[in-house]
């Protein structure tokens, strides 16, 4: 044996960050041992394992960004930062024995439906297999986006991504061009700002901030989370229920939302004396429209002396100038782009191929689309871990995705309730009818009317990336799979098609 992965396994999971833990722990729960969790990195953590630029830090309180089966009254503070993150998920595979599972090395490069033997074939970098369900838990914040700029291959300096962070490059001394105003922009800038001789940020559209309540959780109330596990239960019910409230601003009602905006702006007023730079900074569109960001350090930062922002996008480089598109120009020895991730144009998806014949990214080439957010058509036994339209404006991911997990869970059953050999492929009709009615509600969200432009948004404008409702109602939805929402497929009789034999069954 070369140590090339190699045979079958029942289950493959890809991807270990939460939403790939969270599957494996999940199957082990339900009695599934005969799986892997294909990992492409060589430790677990996705985006927290990737993410380590300074500053970096969940805007999502721990007590709620965290599994509901494996709590942690350690909590170092209200909003942990990402060295305790990813420490905890370290733990969390080290608890729940799931380091057998894991293949490091192991990223997938295809995936393709085999509709004579009813499983995937899967090829990794460290070899192949077959499986007979495939979870994908890549994760959206996984594959950095940097935008095609003009000359930036002629830029003699320092080029990085905030996922991709050089802890060897010194950048003390250093002018830094920040490509960008997202969530990891706003934390990147003040962690930085007081090293570096001088800040230039290329501000595109400016977000809207609101002060960040965090601070340190005390001996104290660590000592009662963990005598009296019901403090933990409350407090993370309380963070749950004030997130489930506000809702319906976002989703139904966002003129509501304008009250928030007042506090924004006193917020930025209390940092940023010049009116100038105040004009600058302050958004023209609704809040909670682009994801609003929380942080009491970014307006300060950016009225320092040594910082200044161009109210443009990175538009040309030129050798060591960097050209916005308002013409400005600035000289920098570094760049570092915060300009996100392909969310919406998800890389797994071309590399899986299913029963057409035609990848995930051709069937999704009008925008990315699921059924209760986890299952394509013509993509049997293939499940999604925080697919289309299951992410949050407001709320804690650990939820959408621990309710995934539900889903993941009940179609395994719903395998085993069957019996044989057999795949479920979710009907185009239920795929239309979910989508048309997810659409529907969209048309009133903050999202589509808040006047901006954001990553929820695909090339044409649709919204694929939120879910427009609360995470109860998510809940509520992926409980059970419905299997009127799924045709059967069993293997072709001998002289059958090559499709596979389409049962329907009674429910
Ligand atoms: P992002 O929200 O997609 O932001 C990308 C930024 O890059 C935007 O401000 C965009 O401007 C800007 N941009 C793109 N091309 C540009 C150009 N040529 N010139 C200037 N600016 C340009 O990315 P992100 O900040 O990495 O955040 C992504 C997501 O990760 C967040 O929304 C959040 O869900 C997650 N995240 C969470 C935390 C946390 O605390 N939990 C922290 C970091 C990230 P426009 O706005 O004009 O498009």
């Amino acid at each position: 044996m070369d140590g090339r992965e190699r045979g079958h396994v029942r289950v493959a999971v890809i991807g270990s960050g939460f939403g790939g833990l969270g599957a494996a722990v999940r199957l082990r729960r339900q009695g599934i041992t005969d799986f892997v969790i294909l990992e492409r990195a060589d430790a677990v953590g996705g985006t927290w394992r990737d993410n380590s630029y300074p500053g970096c830090a969940c805007d999502v309180p721990s007590h709620l960004y965290s599994f509901s089966f494996a709590p942690n009254p350690e909590w170092p503070r209200n909003f942990s930062g990402q060295p305790h993150i990813r420490a905890y998920l370290e733990r969390v595979t080290d608890i729940f024995g799931l380091r057998p599972h894991l293949r490091f090395q192991s990223e997938v490069r295809s995936l393709r439906w085999n509709a004579e033997a009813l499983h995937w074939e899967v090829e990794t970098a460290s070899g192949s297999l077959t499986a007979e369900v495939v979870v994908s838990a890549t994760g959206p914040l996984s594959d950095p986006k940097v935008p095609e700029i003009p000359g930036l291959d002629t830029f003699p300096g320092k080029v990085s991504h905030s996922a991709r962070w050089d802890h060897d490059y010194d950048l003390r001394g250093k002018r830094v061009a920040m490509i960008g105003t997202g969530a990891s922009a706003i934390q990147i800038v003040p962690a930085i700002q007081p090293d570096v001789q001088r800040l230039t940020l290329f501000q595109r559209t400016p977000p809207w901030v609101l002060p960040r309540a965090d601070r340190r959780i005390s001996a104290a109330e660590k000592w009662l989370h963990t005598k009296v596990p019901a403090t933990r239960a409350a407090r993370r019910g309380l963070l749950w229920g004030i997130r489930e409230m506000q809702v319906s601003a976002f989703t139904k009602r966002p003129e509501r939302l304008g009250l928030i905006e007042s506090l924004a702006r006193n917020h930025m007023k209390k940092a940023v004396k010049d009116p100038a730079l105040r004009a600058a900074l302050t958004p023209d569109y609704r809040i909670g429209c682009k994801r609003i960001l929380l942080s009491n350090t970014y307006y300060p930062a950016l009225a320092q002396p040594n910082v200044d922002v161009v109210t443009a996008g990175l538009a040309e480089v030129r050798g060591s100038t960097l050209v916005g598109s308002d013409g400005s120009e600035v000289e920098a020895d570094a760049i570092v782009f915060g300009t996100g991730f392909h969310v919406t144009d998800l890389p797994i998806a071309k590399r899986v191929t299913g029963v057409h014949g035609t990848t995930l990214a051709e069937e999704w080439k009008d925008g990315m689309e699921a059924l209760r957010g986890a299952t394509a058509a013509g993509f049997p036994n293939f499940l999604t871990i925080i697919g289309p339209n299951t992410g949050l404006g407001n709320s804690s991911m650990i939820l959408m995705i621990e309710a995934q997990l539900n889903y993941l869970a009940d179609f395994m059953r719903q395998l085993d309730v069957l019996g044989g050999k057999i795949a479920l492929d979710a009907r185009p009709s239920a795929v239309q009818d979910w989508n048309r009615k997810l659409q529907q509600r969209m048309t009133r969200t903050v999202w589509s009317t808040g006047g901006c432009d954001s990553w929820y948004l695909d090339a044409n404008g649709r919204n694929s990336t939120v879910w427009p409702g609360t995470t109860g109602e998510f809940k509520k939805v992926t409980r059970q799979v419905d299997l009127a929402e799924y045709e059967v497929l069993r293997p072709p009789k001998p002289a059958g098609s090559s499709t596979g034999e389409r049962a329907e069954v009674a429910v």
